[in-house]
């Protein structure tokens, strides 16, 4: 995995005049008329906007009065371009955030059946919803097999069985990101920590932290979700007729129980991912970052 650390980057962080305090941030778009600029440049068919196109979407005939709220979003949320106006990254993240929450303000789903087996105890796993996360128990032993935000919207227009995909598509697409040091919230460089600790949310010893350095957002996983996506991992399954991507995470259990993963080596750190299957194990070694170092094949 290629790590860009080069001083260049980080000055063009630290010399930003450009920077907008947070609390500044928000009472520029505390504002009826900015919040429906956002998305009416949000729902536009073609980027960049006109001036008078937007105008006419948002509704607005006092022309000096558009302008003016238009210009005070304009910099930091909206960038002006010779043919219009078109979203900043961060303007586009509230009108997102908006309509994230609206679809569905306060959903409550009832818990309920999801496919796959407590890897500890073989009972039947559920799945509950409750302050905006989503997590997969034991109905019987209540081990963890994964809690992880999911947003409302996630909820809208979905059968169980899709809400379930959908979260399983989430979780992978999330540590895929943070095990290649991209933190999924801002795109700052996330860090990588093996962590020996009996008190985690996956039920997990030895557990994964990816911890953002710029918003220090993290997300705790056991190591075998890094290989869901490994060309070595995936065809070990697909030669023995297991699609991986129709699989979910929690239905595997080297990637929700302990036993398949232990320590190699301390300095340097190794840990070692045991799959088993039909017979035979695939033993995956990686170091801390995560980066696979060695694969092989054992017979049972
Ligand atoms: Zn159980
Ligand atoms: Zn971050």
């Amino acid at each position: 995995m290629s790590k860009p650390d080069t001083a260049g980057d980080r000055e063009s962080v630290l010399e930003c005049t450009d920077c907008l305090d947070p609390a500044d941030a928000f009472a520029l778009i505390a504002n009826d008329a900015r919040l429906s600029i956002l998305e009416a440049l949000w729902a536009a068919d073609e980027s960049p906007v006109s001036f008078s196109t937007l105008r006419r979407e948002v509704g607005m005939r006092d022309s000096a009065q558009f302008n003016y709220h238009l210009q005070k979003l304009t910099g930091h949320f909206v960038t002006q371009q010779a043919d219009g106006y078109a979203f900043k990254h961060a303007g586009e993240k509230v009108v997102r955030s908006v309509i994230a929450g609206s679809f569905n303000e306060h959903p409550s789903i009832d818990p309920f059946p999801v496919a796959g087996r407590c890897v500890d105890c073989g009972s039947s796993l559920t799945a509950s919803y409750e302050d905006e996360r989503l997590a997969i128990t034991c109905v019987d032993c209540g081990h963890g097999h994964g809690e992880y935000a999911f947003p409302p919207g996630g909820l809208t227009d979905r059968t169980r069985a899709e809400i379930a995909d959908a979260f399983d598509q989430r979780v992978r697409h999330l540590h895929c990101l943070a095990a290649d040091g991209v933190c999924p919230e801002c795109s700052g460089r996330m860090e990588t920590h093996i962590v020996e600790d009996d008190d985690c949310c996956l039920g997990v010893s030895l557990r994964v932290d990816h911890e953002c350095r710029q918003c220090a957002h993290t997300l705790c996983s056991a190591a075998g979700l890094r290989l869901l996506d490994h060309s070595a991992v995936v065809s070990f399954h697909r030669e023995r007729g297991v699609s991986l991507e129709e699989r979910p995470y929690w239905t595997l259990p080297w990637c929700v129980a302990d036993e398949f993963t232990r320590l190699v080596s301390r300095d340097p750190l190794e840990l070692e991912v045991r799959i088993p299957l039909a017979g035979d194990e695939l033993r995956v070694t990686m170091n801390g970052d995560l980066d696979v170092l060695e694969t092989r094949t054992v017979d049972d």
